[in-house]
C-alpha cells in the first residue's frame, strides 16, 4: 500500500511538472536564448519558439509568447535570470504566435516593432499591433550587438521576416522555417507555397554561413532545416498534384 501511495505521488509529481512547464528557456549561446510557450492548436498542445538577445543596452525580444499567461512571466524570468530588462520587441510576422503580447509590452514601456507589411496585416486581421514599424530591412544596433531583419520573400505568410545575428551566425527563422523534428507543413492558411522555395534560396544566398537556425515551432538545428523546409514543400506539392489527378479521373468516370 505504501509502495502504491509513493508510486501515485511520484506519478502526480512528474505529471504536474509537465503541466507546469508553460515557459521553457534554452541557452543557445552566451547572449542568445530561445523561449518556448505552448498553446492549443487542432486539439493538441503545440510549442512556439521566440528568442531573446542580451545586450549592454538591455534585452531584445524576438516575437512574443503565444501563451497569453506568459507575457509578464517571461519579463520576470529574464529579469531574475540575467538582471536585465526587456527594452525592445520585434515581431517576425502577423500571426498571434508572434504578436499576441505586442500591446501588453508596449504598455510596459517596451519599444515594439514589426515590418510595415506586418503592421498592416495585424490591423486588417485584428491582431495586436506593434507601436513602431520599419519599411525595409533594418539593422538595429544595441551597444556592440547588431540585430538585422531580412525579408526573404513570401513563404509561410506574405510578411514573414527573419532575424540575423551576424556575430553569432544565428538565424531566427520563425515560421518561415520548418523544424527537422517533423514533416508537417503546419498552418498554411496564409502561405504562398509557390513563392516559398525561391524565398528560401534568397535566404540561403543572403546568409550562407548560418550555423544555428531557430524555427517557429519545435526543435532547432543548423541550416539543414532550410533544406528540410524545401523537402516538405515539395512533398506537399506532390500530394496536391496526386489529389488533383485523382479528382480529374473521377470526373472522367
Ligand atoms: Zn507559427
Amino acid at each position: 500500500m505504501r509502495f502504491l501511495t509513493l508510486f501515485i505521488l511520484s506519478f502526480n509529481f512528474s505529471f504536474s511538472q509537465e503541466i507546469n512547464a508553460k515557459l521553457v528557456i534554452s541557452k543557445i549561446s552566451e547572449k542568445v536564448y530561445v523561449y518556448t510557450t505552448y498553446n492549443e492548436y487542432n486539439g493538441t498542445l503545440f510549442p512556439a519558439n521566440g528568442m531573446y538577445v542580451l545586450t549592454e543596452k538591455g534585452t531584445i525580444l524576438i516575437d512574443t509568447p503565444w501563451d497569453t499567461t506568459q507575457f509578464q512571466i517571461l519579463l520576470d524570468s529574464i529579469n531574475i535570470k540575467h538582471k536585465s530588462d526587456v527594452v525592445t520587441c520585434i515581431s517576425s510576422h502577423s500571426h498571434d504566435d508572434r504578436t499576441a503580447g505586442l500591446e501588453f509590452y508596449t504598455q510596459k514601456g517596451i519599444k515594439t516593432y514589426s515590418s510595415f507589411q506586418t503592421y498592416n496585416l495585424c490591423l486588417v486581421n485584428k491582431e495586436k499591433v506593434a507601436e513602431n514599424y520599419f519599411v525595409s530591412d533594418t539593422t538595429f544596433q544595441f551597444g556592440e550587438t547588431k540585430i538585422q531583419t531580412y525579408y526573404p520573400g513570401k513563404g509561410h505568410t506574405e510578411d514573414n521576416i527573419v532575424i540575423w545575428l551576424e556575430k553569432e551566425k544565428i538565424l531566427f527563422g520563425g515560421c518561415f522555417v520548418k523544424s527537422i523534428e517533423n514533416d508537417n507543413i503546419g498552418n498554411i492558411a496564409d502561405a504562398d507555397i509557390k513563392a516559398w522555395p525561391k524565398s528560401i534560396e534568397n535566404l540561403q544566398n543572403k546568409f550562407p554561413n548560418m550555423e544555428i537556425v531557430i524555427p517557429g515551432h519545435f526543435k532547432w538545428s543548423d541550416a539543414k532545416s532550410l533544406k528540410h523546409t524545401l523537402k516538405i514543400i515539395k512533398n506537399y506539392n506532390k500530394t496536391q498534384r496526386k489529389l488533383l489527378r485523382q479528382t480529374k479521373t473521377e470526373v472522367k468516370k
